[in-house]
């Protein structure tokens, strides 16, 4: 198993060469748990002399890999990609028969036994998306992707979704069952249930033969870099996230956006900033609405800070993502802005509990919520 890993070789050595510690200062898990170890360059150093078979992985160092976000601050940082190459450690712990820390491990085996992380009844998914009156239609443009935060933790989200493709008249259509995309377990390491539920999506979203629409950065992310490495086709189907649609309708004309006085700053969610490259129509469509003032916090862009939501940090180490979102809020309220906009209902969760636990007053929204309060 440990040849997965051969291939960072290089990048391990390269690390102990340098040592720079440049990744360190940024890192969601070193800014809050404080030890080397925690960085992409204590993670690089144990991959070194695991690598040498100088160290035996165990617990303990599955602990320390595992308290990442999967947020790839460091690779700007770096210029290596060592968030692909943690990705894999976890990906080698996971199959291995190291115990690994509670609450990781439990988001693929709900995936497996539920097909949700969260372990909810996929009736109750299952009776909302039938509730909506466009699941059906088989000559629209979008079929529209809920995933599993949207659907279990913040509906309104979908609410708020559709009101905005309906307001514009977009022709689109529903997946009337919830499967998870699969993001959340690729997080953690479990590649196979991953890609078990990559078969399973791509075969109901291929049989639409729409483009498809998702308003979740994870399940973006999953769909237009995952999927064509786990189900190894070049581009499975055409995807677009919810802010790329909105910002187009907005400059054909299609939403007319009422005023809203307000100093508002945006959160790039790791998958959709980062990861995608997706940071201008997110602006572009705050900047649309008249009479909101867009300001940004120090951290932007690619140098984006994240909110300590991903790569299971949430569900593992919950008190520290929290922890790590109000660091973010105290950011975005240091701007001087009453309302701080993300594009990811994983990112709203977290933000808005990082808000609650230092009891600031911003306003934590999603873009689409947003919007779909001003038509
Ligand atoms: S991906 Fe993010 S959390 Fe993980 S080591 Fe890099 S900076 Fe830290
Ligand atoms: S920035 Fe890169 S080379 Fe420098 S310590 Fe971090 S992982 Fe190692």
């Amino acid at each position: 198993m440990i040849e997965r890993l051969e291939k960072y070789d290089e990048w391990a050595r390269a690390c102990m060469h340098v040592r720079c510690g440049l990744c360190r200062e940024n890192c969601p898990a070193y800014s809050q748990l404080r030890l080397d170890s925690y960085s992409a360059k204590g993670k690089m150093t144990m991959l070194f002399y695991w690598l040498k078979g100088r160290l035996e992985p165990d617990a303990v160092l599955a602990e320390r890999v595992f308290a990442c976000t999967s947020c790839g601050l460091c690779d700007v940082a770096c210029g290596y990609e060592q968030s692909a190459a943690i990705q894999e450690m976890k990906g080698v712990l996971f199959d291995s028969a190291i115990s690994l820390p509670e609450g990781y491990k439990q988001i693929s085996d709900r995936t497996r036994e539920s097909g949700n992380p969260y372990a909810e009844d996929r009736e109750k998914a299952r009776t909302f998306l039938e509730s909506i009156p466009e699941r059906n239609a088989e000559t629209a443009d979008y079929t529209l992707f809920l995933g599993c935060t949207e659907l279990y933790r913040e509906q309104e989200q979908v609410t708020d979704v559709l009101r905005i493709l309906r307001d514009a008249d977009v022709s689109f259509s529903v997946i009337s069952e919830n499967i998870c995309c699969g993001s959340p377990a690729y997080r953690v390491g479990d590649q196979k249930q991953a890609q078990e539920q990559a078969l399973s999506v791509a075969k109901m979203l291929k049989e639409k033969e729409q483009k498809v629409l998702a308003s979740c950065a994870g399940c973006y992310r999953m769909f237009s870099h995952y999927y064509p490495l786990l189900l190894e086709e070049e581009n499975p189907f055409p995807v677009i996230h919810s802010v790329q649609l909105i910002d187009q309708l907005i400059s054909d004309g299609s939403l007319d956006l009422q005023p809203l006085d307000a100093k508002v700053t945006y959160h790039d969610p790791c998958h959709l900033g980062r990861h995608a490259g997706v940071y201008d129509e997110p602006r572009r469509v705050l900047s649309a609405i008249p009479g909101v003032e867009l300001v940004e916090m120090e951290w932007n862009r690619k140098f984006s800070k994240c909110c300590g939501a991903g790569g299971g940090f949430r569900s593992g180490r919950p008190d520290d993502a929290i922890a790590v979102a109000a660091h973010r809020v105290k950011e975005a309220e240091s701007t001087g802005a009453s309302i701080l906009v993300t594009a990811c209902p994983f990112c709203l969760r977290n933000l808005s509990d990082g808000a609650k636990s230092i009891g600031s007053d911003i306003e934590v929204r999603t873009i689409e919520s947003l919007i779909a309060d001003q038509l």
